[in-house]
């Protein structure tokens, strides 16, 4: 029967960073069998398998990888970028992997360089991620000695080097083309697209852009076969997916499950429900940016398709789960919060339009703003929604027009009633820590001597 956890398999009971454990697991076995195979072979088994990006868009890989040049198409280096930017609030998955297998998540980073025929791959990981990264390092020194990285791996004609690289705590470097931009010493803005970083990405030279969870799962893609891994979940969103589960459940954590299954099968089967006999009121499926579910939807299932009729996305992965002490308005005031603080300014919708998501909430949730403000404010959102430079905006504007749109009710009754009916009893304790905490975190993380 196929394993149920493709990330995770190695490291169900114990971490395993060592590269003597790995290998006695049967790591970097992949890596040899994608060696032993032309590079499009490799590509073909990831088309195959139907892997679709775990960062948040959710793009096929395999398709990803097959739009670049070959090495004799472009006289330009070819480069693989790994946005290990994990920044989206309530996502800690990426972090996990790159602590429990990190050599799982060089060995995919090697199999895909080699499909594309790579010459560098930079790793881009979140400056918060001290540990993680002093993990990697440690990880790839073992491999750079045992000669899994660098000139001629493995004996076969191939090179490769991979670059470590620390952000310094801008969310929007989240954003592949803002990742580059920081990349190569600039301000982490995006960048306009056409063209993409398939044809002109990392110092203008074709890039493959992939998130660290996306590929870990390449070595076991490459285990079973590209055709043996889409038996895994459900049509248009195989395999496995690891979910951040976080907010008010009794078991927060990640959890590595077979795509399509039910949001009530991860948050009560899983999770173990809302605890202290509180109601569910709501569920943020897939990271802060993504629209509200209501606790009627929890039979909604885990994946790409799915979560679309339903009106949301599947995201980031992160299912936040909210009880019946949240009051909405300070929840919409603490998600355009953060979108506002990591705006990067390039575009004036965004700049702009973050900037008054804010005010209005916020006199709203004071009680101090008038009939109208809320269509106000959800006009605001349609003025940002799909007009921005990149899908920071949207992220802004859609969980936000998705609060009113779902407990329009309790929005008209802070301005109606002059303040909040929770009269000071609500509570977001668990739910997306504030940015001042979260920055605070930060900052006391970057500290640590290195
Ligand atoms: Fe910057 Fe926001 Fe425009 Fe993205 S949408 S480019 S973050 S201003």
């Amino acid at each position: 029967m196929a394993p149920r956890h493709v990330v995770f398999e190695l490291a169900e009971s114990a971490d395993v960073t060592r590269l003597s454990d790995y290998e006695r697991a049967g790591g970097y076995e992949s890596l040899r069998k994608a060696l032993a195979m032309e590079p499009a072979q490799v590509i073909e088994e990831l088309l195959a398998s139907g892997l679709r990006g775990r960062g948040g868009a959710g793009f096929p890989m395999g398709r990803k990888a097959s739009f670049l040049p070959k090495p004799d198409q472009t006289p330009k280096p070819i480069y693989l970028a790994v946005n290990a930017d994990e920044s989206e609030p309530g996502t800690f998955k990426d972090r996990e992997i790159m602590l429990r297998v990190p050599h799982q998540v060089i060995e995919g980073i090697l199999i895909s360089s080699y499909a594309i025929q790579a010459r560098a791959a930079f790793v881009y990981i979140r400056g918060e991620y001290l540990t993680e990264y002093e993990v990697l390092r440690t990880a790839l020194e073992e491999a750079l000695d045992r000669g899994l990285v660098g000139a001629n791996i493995l004996g076969s004609g191939y090179s490769v080097t991979i670059v470590l690289h620390r952000g310094a705590g801008a969310y929007i470097c989240g954003e592949e083309t803002g990742l580059l931009e920081s990349l190569e010493g600039k301000r982490g803005q995006p960048r306009t697209k056409p063209p993409f970083p398939a044809i002109a990405g990392l110092y203008a030279a074709p890039t493959l852009i992939n998130n660290v969870e996306t590929l870990a799962t390449v070595p076991r893609i490459l285990a079973l076969g590209g055709e043996n891994y889409a038996k895994l979940g459900v049509e248009n969103s195989s395999g496995t997916r690891v979910f951040s589960l976080s907010g008010n459940v009794a078991r927060p954590g990640n959890y590595e499950l077979e795509l399509g299954m039910s949001l009530r099968d991860l948050i009560v089967g899983i999770g173990g429900g809302v605890p202290g006999g509180r109601q569910l009121k709501a569920v943020i499926p897939g990271g802060s940016s993504t629209p509200v579910l209501t606790a009627d939807e929890l039979d909604t299932r885990l994946d790409f398709d799915s979560m679309a009729r339903a009106g949301t996305m599947l995201g980031s992965g992160a299912v936040i789960v909210i009880d019946d002490r949240c009051c909405m308005v300070q929840l919409a005031l603490r998600v355009a919060q953060f979108y506002r603080h990591e705006s990067c300014g390039k575009c004036t919708p965004c700049r702009e339009g973050t900037r008054w998501m804010v005010e209005i909430i916020r006199r709203i949730e004071q009680g101090a703003a008038g009939q109208g403000e809320l269509d106000l404010l959800l006009n605001v959102c349609d003025r940002i929604l799909g007009r921005c430079l990149c899908p920071l905006g949207d992220a802004a504007a859609m969980p936000v027009a998705s609060y009113v749109a779902k407990f329009r009710s309790e929005f008209q009754r802070h301005i109606d009633e002059g303040g909040c009916p929770f009269r000071g009893t609500s509570s977001l304790e668990g739910v997306l820590a504030p940015v001042d905490e979260h920055h605070a975190r930060a900052r006391a993380r970057i500290e640590v001597p290195a």
